[in-house]
């Protein structure tokens, strides 16, 4: 017997084509007459172009949301917000403007549409990154969550195709490691599947054809599933890494995300081999671990730390990080195993399938 505990995250998901077109009445359905358009200055033509057509409904646009949410972008934003006596807000972009809603809704409790136009997830956790004086800080609260999700696959074709590769590969990690995560619960595991499932089907199709409605449709579709993975349950060795890699290294995160999943699966595999072995089905592949590193260079995505501006001297340093403090992680983390698994990622080697590889005294 398997025993769970499952906690549902409130939620409303619009998903379609055009479905842009439905904002003005999910704005009246929230008892709400003046949202006020986010964006980055990137997407500002489209901010703009919605809240003209929300006509009354609108009280305009701010079009600074930055990278990693800096709390000084932050607080302008809530000032234009009471200035213009906005009763809720609409992001239109991807995690950095959905990351400024969440922000203003900390703060001021208006209710959240979003409407993602990459594959983050964001839209679909409860948790905020923010920014200040150069420190970043997490937290995880209700009071962030979107009330409603509006995704519309005909924002999502203009996402240049490198950028939905590796957006695409980040959350494909959400979903695999929810699955080993010690709150997994039949409910989310089948979202995980669900969605490494449609991204591993879409991802190919969209380097190939990044206007491809379908394959667009799948890979939004397999992001709101692996977002709401993120949302729910708790993470393990690769995000850890990750957060190491960029966090002092400076690596660019969704690159880093491509790099060490497969090898944080290399690691995990055997642990966690009734979930992985799901994982390797999917992918067609003998392991999980070799199937996410197939599938990274079929689409060109990055596969070697070298690659993507690792010091090499910056291993041992990295491997005591990634093992300072505790988390939880099917297979113990040892330090040995993790500098291997840091060599392994930074040559690009072939992880090591671990299924017929026994635990040594090292790894324990
Ligand atoms: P992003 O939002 O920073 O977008 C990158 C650039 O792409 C921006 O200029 C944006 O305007 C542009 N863009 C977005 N969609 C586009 C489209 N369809 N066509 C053309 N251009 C488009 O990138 P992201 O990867 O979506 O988000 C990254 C941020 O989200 C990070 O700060 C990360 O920490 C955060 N994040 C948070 C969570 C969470 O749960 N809190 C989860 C995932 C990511």
């Amino acid at each position: 017997m398997e025993s769970f505990v499952y906690t549902s995250l409130p939620s409303r998901v619009v998903f379609g084509a055009g479905t842009i077109d439905k904002v003005a009445d999910e704005i009246l359905r929230l008892n709400c007459q003046r949202a006020l358009v986010l964006s980055t200055p990137q997407q500002a033509a489209q901010a703009d172009s919605l809240a003209a057509r929300l006509g009354s409904l609108s009280a305009g646009t701010f079009a600074q949301a930055a990278m990693h949410t800096p709390v000084a972008i932050t607080e302008q934003a809530v000032a234009v917000a009471r200035e213009r006596q906005a009763d809720c807000t609409v992001a239109l972009g991807g995690g950095s403007t959905t990351g400024l809603g969440k922000a203003i809704a900390l703060r001021t409790d208006l209710p959240q549409i979003v409407i993602p136009t990459t594959y983050a997830g964001s839209e679909a956790t409860p948790i905020l990154g923010e920014t200040e004086s150069g420190q970043k800080t997490t937290q995880r609260s209700v009071k962030v969550l979107p009330e409603v999700i509006i995704y519309d696959v005909d924002l999502t074709l203009t996402l240049p195709a490198p950028q939905s590769i590796t957006s695409g590969l980040n959350a494909i990690a959400h979903a695999v490691e929810a699955l080993y995560s010690p709150e997994a619960n039949p409910i989310i595991s089948l979202l995980a599947l669900e969605g490494i499932a449609a991204l591993a089907r879409a991802l190919p199709v969209i380097v190939d054809r990044p206007r491809d409605r379908e394959a667009r449709s799948d890979a939004l579709h397999g992001a709101w599933a692996c977002g709401v993975c993120l949302g729910s349950v708790g993470m393990a060795l690769h995000h850890k890494l990750c957060h190491v890699l960029g966090g002092t290294f400076d690596l660019p995160h969704a690159e880093a995300h491509s790099v060490i999943l497969p090898h944080a699966v290399g690691f995990n595999e055997t642990a966690a081999a009734g979930p992985m072995r799901k994982v390797a089905d999917i992918l067609g592949s003998a392991s999980a671990a070799e199937g996410l590193f197939d599938l990274a260079q079929r689409l060109n995505a990055p596969v070697c730390l070298k690659e993507i501006g690792m010091p090499i001297d910056g291993l041992d340093r990295a491997a005591d990080l990634a093992v300072a403090l505790p988390y939880p992680n099917p297979r113990p983390i040892a330090r040995d195993g993790i500098r291997t698994l840091l060599d392994d990622a930074f040559h690009g080697r072939r992880p090591r399938p671990t299924k017929n590889r026994s635990l040594t005294s090292a790894d324990a």
